[in-house]
């Protein structure tokens, strides 16, 4: 059994054969997903599929860093509403992201922190996205009352995974990079102990070799899976037992 820790199967990437994805996924047996909010629009389509199989999914609340705009106070109330009065097992998705533009920087900081208290308030864990920003994100989670969450897709170094760890309670979220033949990831990860490994797909982006470029899903957490035991040097399932008890204890997942 797999969670996927961290999948948008609810965007319209998957409109046209959603069901085949989820069905796809449960015969490679990622049996739960954690599915983390995009924006205010989004919030429908999350709930429609969350609502369709409690047992298999798992709904987050939060403001993506890449969707703050000149609207991110209204937004971030509509979010607030909806976390607060939602049965959501984390805030997410939310972080910092400098790629592409530095426009609302400002405006990402203060969403990252209003959100990682509004965790805090909730007991809830985080599920964090961090472009660029490592430093400006560390330095949020440092100054907040939230101690627990996921770093997805973490692809740093050593000294970076062992920050994130000194935090609290933080776990990284392995997705495709790790499988990437150029990556420098499987190398830093025989350094981390798999106590503090979670798998994750981030579908529909990031495809883990050999399917690279297509759109990502669920079932390819597999090559993700393999691609651990192998730095691990432990079984498929060993992995999964693992990784799976790592997410089931931070997200108070039942199983
Ligand atoms: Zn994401």
């Amino acid at each position: 059994m797999i969670i996927d820790t961290h999948t948008h199967i609810f965007e319209k990437e998957f409109d046209e054969d959603r069901d085949k994805v989820i069905q796809r996924a449960k015969d490679a047996g990622v049996s739960k997903m954690v599915l983390p909010n995009i924006n205010t629009e989004s919030i429908g389509r999350l709930k429609e599929l969350a609502m369709s199989d409690k047992n298999a999914f798992i709904p987050a609340m939060g403001l993506h860093p890449t969707e703050i705009n000149a609207n991110y106070r209204s937004d971030l109330e509509t979010i607030k509403t909806e976390l607060f009065g939602g049965e959501y097992k984390a805030v997410g998705e939310i972080g910092m992201d400098l790629y592409w533009d530095k426009e609302f920087e400002r405006e990402q900081t203060e969403a990252f922190e209003m959100q990682l208290d509004w965790a805090a308030e909730l007991s809830l864990p985080v599920l964090i996205h961090s472009r660029n920003s490592f430093r400006e994100a560390i330095n949020a989670v440092k100054h907040s009352r939230c101690r627990k969450g996921i770093f997805h897709c973490f692809g740093g170094t050593i000294e970076e995974a062992e920050e994130i760890l000194s935090l609290g309670d933080f776990l990284l979220g392995i997705g495709g990079i790790v499988t990437f033949k150029k990556s420098a990831l499987p190398d830093v990860l025989k350094n981390i102990d798999i106590k503090h490994i979670v798998l994750e797909t981030d579908a529909p982006y990031l495809s883990p070799t050999p399917h690279r470029g297509k759109r990502n899903e669920p079932s390819y957490i597999t090559e993700v899976a393999a691609a651990l035991s192998r730095i691990y040097d432990l079984s498929i399932e060993d992995v999964a037992q693992k990784t799976t008890d790592n997410a089931v204890n931070l997200l108070k997942i039942k199983l």
